[in-house]
This record gives structure tokens, sequence and C-alpha cells, in this order.
């Protein structure tokens, strides 16, 4: 579900008109819907009514204070990953209280920030950071409320680079240990034991390993909260979403037309709010622990996308490339996870609106489209079917607010992109693009 669609030719975020915020803001430019990502919040906390429950967005999803902020003020938790994670939430107006801290590798400067903050809960993922998280408390004479990472042992089914729940992964304590280092923990002068944490992975697409790894682990827990009083049972994110055809079905008739019809066949499976809350809420209830989820894709994923413009058109004897002003610095997921994205124009081509359907498929073509940095991973579609592609078309690649932005690099020099914020009929630019003096702030050229 997203806030994008077609009205005339145009293509809308909410109600503006994309062109018009690429016309202000120049592109390559992340333009995230504001309403859509409530309605994602707001869709998912209602489902988890019948559970005392605490939605705590994963930051690192997509970072903006903005968005932090529209969450923060929707009543949202975080879960961050890092010190600097910690200190955005703090500066959009979150509350520590209601983090959780993950992560293999806290540093000894982030584990203190995060007790001064007085974070809801660390989420430990081995003995040694245990004993290390004890040690900091120590020093400062506070206690460090923990919740242990428990690794269910499950194959998520999604690739192997975001796939975190089973055994070869680096992530969590193995669940024939856990009890052990409960035990361990509940003897540390300097740590609490507050919960119990998990999370298998992400852009998970089937109810079912969810609900085995909670089935797996709910008899820990309920023994776990017999022996130490714990507070809570985070059951981690990773609800998938629908990148491939992401439009809803008549909302965008054009489009539907000329591609749709094959795509739609092999329309990305999806898992709806309903389907996940049904399997995992009946092993949940008889708990009755305080549940945790730390979704960040399913909040922000349809909720953005990159607008980039056509720079040029190369034509060679195999094939028929778009370059784009955008790269793989600016969005790697293609690159880095083969990852699909729709692409679209913002301007549908006027002629194949009058054409008839034949005719409007004729105007199809197959097109690889790349950006600019030197690398042939640098590309965001691989002989695609679309409609012709001219240069400076505008074209808007689908389903980019998570992990879009935060995985942008400097790489080839390139200035990290504009992002915009949509709500209702307005728009306003959140992050400034970068300059070419950014570029090289905090160089120093040695003296010597
Ligand atoms: C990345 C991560 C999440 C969020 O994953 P999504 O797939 O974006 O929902 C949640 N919890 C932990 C511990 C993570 O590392």
């Amino acid at each position: 579900m997203h806030f994008f669609r077609y009205h005339n030719g145009h293509l809308y975020c909410e109600d503006v008109d994309l062109a018009r915020v690429a016309e202000k803001f120049g592109t390559p430019l992340y333009v995230y819907s504001a309403g859509t990502i409530l309605d994602h919040y707001t869709r998912l906390d209602a489902a988890l009514a019948p559970l005392d429950h605490l939605i705590c967005y994963a930051v690192k999803a997509n970072s903006n204070r903005a968005i932090l902020n529209l969450l923060a003020d929707a009543g949202a938790g975080f879960d961050i990953v890092s010190g600097g994670e910690l200190y955005r939430v703090v500066a959009a107006g979150g509350d520590p209280a209601r983090c959780t801290f993950a992560g293999v590798g806290k540093s000894r400067e982030e584990i203190e920030y995060a007790l001064e903050q007085r974070v809801y809960s660390f989420n430990v993922e081995s003995e040694a950071e245990l004993d290390y998280i004890d040690r900091l408390a120590g020093t400062k004479n506070l206690r460090a409320p923990i919740a242990l990472r428990a690794n269910p042992d499950v194959d998520p089914r999604t690739h192997d680079y975001v796939s975190t729940g089973s055994r070869e992964n680096k992530f969590g304590i193995a669940l024939g240990r856990l009890p052990a280092v409960y035990e361990r923990a509940s003897k540390m002068r300097n740590v609490e034991i507050v919960g119990v944490q998990m999370h298998i992975g992400s852009q998970i697409t089937e109810a079912k390993p969810f609900a085995s790894a909670i089935k797996k682990v709910a008899p820990i827990v309920r023994e776990l909260k017999l022996k130490y009083g714990i507070n809570f049972f985070s059951i981690g994110g990773g609800l998938g979403i629908v990148y491939e055809s992401s439009f809803e079905s008549g909302t965008k008739a054009w489009w539907d037309e000329s591609v749709g019809r094959d795509r739609r066949a092999r329309r990305g499976k999806s898992l709806s709010i309903r389907e996940y809350v049904d399997a995992i809420l009946p092993a949940l209830r008889d708990l009755n622990l305080r549940i945790l989820l730390e979704p960040g894709r399913l909040l922000v994923g349809n909720a953005g996308v990159l607008l980039t413009r056509v720079l040029h058109i190369k034509q060679t004897v195999e094939k028929k490339f778009a370059i784009v002003d955008a790269g793989m610095n600016d969005l790697i997921r293609p690159a880095l996870y083969h990852s699909y994205h729709e692409i679209v124009p913002v301007n549908q081509p006027i002629a194949s609106t009058s054409m008839s359907k034949s005719k409007s498929k004729s105007s199809m073509e197959k097109i690889d489209i790349v950006g600019p940095v030197c690398e042939s991973g640098d590309f965001f579609a691989l002989d695609r079917e679309m409609p012709e592609v001219h240069e400076h078309h505008l074209l808007a690649i689908m389903s980019a607010g998570a992990y879009g932005f935060v995985m942008a690099s400097n790489y080839n020099s390139r200035p990290l992109p504009a992002e915009a914020l949509v709500h209702g009929d307005r728009f306003t630019l959140i992050r400034e693009r970068q300059t070419w003096e950014d570029l090289v702030r905090g160089e120093v050229e040695p003296e010597w």
C-alpha cells in the first residue's frame, strides 16, 4: 500500500505532482509520503491491539530526522543499532526509554551514551558483550537493562545477506545456550534482565517463519518470565513488502494497460499485516507479556521513491541503455542484493494514452536503466520492459523508502542526494543536497 498514483498522466505522491518536487529540488531526489508511513504504522498498531505492545521502528531503514519525528509523534519507540542512531532519535524528539539497542558490536562510547540516555533495553548478542556491558555499567554505578537475542535457527527464506535467524549467522545466542547465559546474567551486579529478543531476517514474505520462530522460543520465554520476571518479548522486524507491481490494480489504468497485465502475473508475493498478525497472535497472547515489534522496511519501504532524470540514451549493437543521474551510490539495493525496483515515468508518454492497445504495446521496449558510476554493477534495471524512454525524462524508482538513502555513499565523489517529504498537498526539503564543498569538508592535508 502506498499513496503514489497517476492523475491525468502525472505521477503524484499524495496530492503533490512529483514533477514539481523534482523541478524545485533537483534530481536525484528521494521523496517520501508521510501519509503512507503513518498509514502503515496506524494499521500495524491497530492489528496488534489485542496485545500489550510497543512498535520500535528500526531506524536503520530510514533515519532522516523528519521521519523519526513523524513516528515519535505517532507514539513509536525505536530500535537502534548504533550510538549515532540513538543521537538521531534524541534529536528528533524520540524517547530513549522507548529505545532498544541492538547490534553485534557495540563500542564503549556507544554503550556509555546509551546508559546515560537510559534506553529501555540493550539487546545483547554474545556472552562477551554481556560481560562488557556489565563492566561498563559498573563503572557508572548503573544497572544496564538487558535482553538476550535468541537465535531460533529457522530459515526465513529470504536473501542470504539479510537472513539473521539461522545457526550459521553471526547473530544471537543459540536456544540451547540461552538459559545458561541468562543464569550468568542474573548473577551480574550491574545488569538487570528485562526481556528476550529475536529477529530472524528481513524482507520475509511469508508468515510461517515468524510463527515457527515464536513457537520455538515461546517455551523458553515462559520459563524466563517465571524465573526472572522479564517484562517483554521482542519478536523483531523483517516483514517483507511488495517491490514488483506495487501499484494497486486500477489506480494506474494506463500503466496496467501497457505492462501491468504481464507484471501482475509475476506480482511479488506480499505478506499483509493481517496475515502476519493472525499467524503470530495465538502463541503470543498466552505469554501475557509486553510484545515488541521492530519493523523497518514495512513502515517506510513503499513510502519512498527515488526520482532520477535520464541524462542520455545510449544504443549499442546489443542493447539500449538509459543513463540516469542517480547511481548505485544513491541506491545500492539492485547492485548489492540484485533486488527489483519498479521504475515508472513521472509523466506518462502522451501518445500511448490515445493509441490503441496494440499500438501502445509497440511503443514498449527493453532497456537497461543504469547510473553514471564506474562499475558494471551500477544498474537499476536490466532488460526492463518500459514505455519508450527519452533524454530528460523523469523516472521514479519505486519502493526506495527503506535501505535507500541510508545506504548512500559518496563513491565517485558524488554528493549525497536530497530528500523531500510530502504530506497532503504540502512538500518540503528534509535534507539538503550535498555540495562539492561538503565532499572535502574534514579532509586535512599533512603539514610536513
Ligand atoms: C534490521 C533490523 C530490523 C528491521 O528489519 P526490517 O526488515 O527493516 O523490518 C529489526 N530488528 C533488528 C535487530 C534489525 O537488525
